[in-house]
């Protein structure tokens, strides 16, 4: 029979763990399949792993658990790598990935042929209301500067065939923005829509300054629009300040020179130094991706696991 593997980031879920466990095994029983499940504890500090550890005495329980908190998308390429489904997909252990969807997805995936079979959200119901308006303009500027797409309310719930998931372990860099990372190796996606559903328990471990730094590496690791834009209002400004120039002179022949105009000059002075400042940090966030990508640090290290490695 046909294997699917579940990925399953944890990070400080102890609650969450056997309600997920408990929902998966009830699923499976409508789904023709062997059943997997890789728990990737991502140095929880509170019972997680102790949880995790009560499961495996079910053969298809595996668990991977880190010597830190390295963060989700180091979980999910954790997971990825150890599993060994013909079907692989991640789903949150709160529940919020409904698994009620899987069969559907499984039946997508096997008779209609996709390669992808995706989940999106249609409502941000629960989430607070600046939170959803920050995300969607981040989806909006960054499907315009980038050509990977990214859909968006698109969830890392997605069912994909071995051949998918053994593209995606060829994309071996150490910034992993897997959104763009998935959009980036192609195949044929069917999306399938959904209600937000709210956690089971505990709470999001997304603050809104780490989804801002999320966004950000997402726009760094997409596209290079930003050093364009730098360059191209360095252009702008040498223009203005050439016109100025021919200006000043023209100006100073006709009527002298009566020395005023010191207010307008510290006005520019400013702006001109914050857009030079703003260009070499745009410059910078570049430089400092590039910077951890040669250093080749591995992108999580295991303290202990249950997965014999392949
Ligand atoms: N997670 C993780 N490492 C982290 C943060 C989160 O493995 O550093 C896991 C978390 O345990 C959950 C999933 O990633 O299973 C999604 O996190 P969360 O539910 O907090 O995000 P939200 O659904 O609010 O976007
Ligand atoms: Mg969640």
């Amino acid at each position: 029979m046909e294997k699917i593997s579940i990925v399953v980031p944890c990070y400080n879920e102890e609650e969450s763990i056997p309600l997920f466990y408990e929902a998966i095994i009830k699923e499976f029983k409508n789904i023709e399949a062997d059943l997997e499940i890789i728990f990737v504890d991502d140095g929880s500090k509170d019972n997680t792993l102790l949880e995790i550890k009560q499961l495996i005495k079910d053969k298809c329980v595996k668990y991977i658990s880190f010597s830190r908190n390295f963060g989700k998308e180091a979980a999910m390429w954790a997971g990825l790598n150890a599993a060994s489904g013909d079907y692989i997909t991640i789903m949150d252990v709160d529940l919020q990935d409904p698994p009620a969807l899987l069969k559907e997805m499984f039946r997508l995936i096997k008779e209609e042929k996709y390669d992808i079979v995706g989940t999106r959200r249609v409502t941000r119901k629960g989430e607070p209301p600046i939170r959803s308006f920050f995300a969607r303009c981040f989806y909006k500027l960054i499907n315009k500067m980038s050509k990977v797409e990214m859909v968006d309310g698109a969830r890392d719930y997605r069912l994909m065939t071995r051949q998918v998931v053994d593209s995606i372990l060829q994309l071996k860099e150490y910034n992993r923005y897997s959104k763009g990372l998935f959009s980036f190796v192609g195949f044929n996606t069917k999306w399938l829509e959904y209600e937000n559903v709210e956690r089971v328990a505990g709470e999001t471990k997304w603050s809104f300054w780490k989804l801002f730094l999320y966004a950000i590496e997402g726009i760094v690791s997409f596209t290079t629009i930003p050093l364009t834009i730098s360059a191209v209002i360095g252009i702008i400004f040498c223009l203005i300040s050439f016109i100025m120039i021919i200006v000043i002179i023209v100006k100073t022949m006709i009527y002298g020179d009566p020395t005023s105009g010191w207010p307008s000059m510290v006005c520019i002075i400013f702006a001109v130094s914050g857009i030079q400042l703003l260009c070499l940090g745009v410059l910078g966030e570049y430089m400092a991706k590039l910077y951890l990508e040669v250093k080749n640090r591995p992108v999580y290290i295991t303290k202990e696991t249950n997965v014999e490695t392949r």
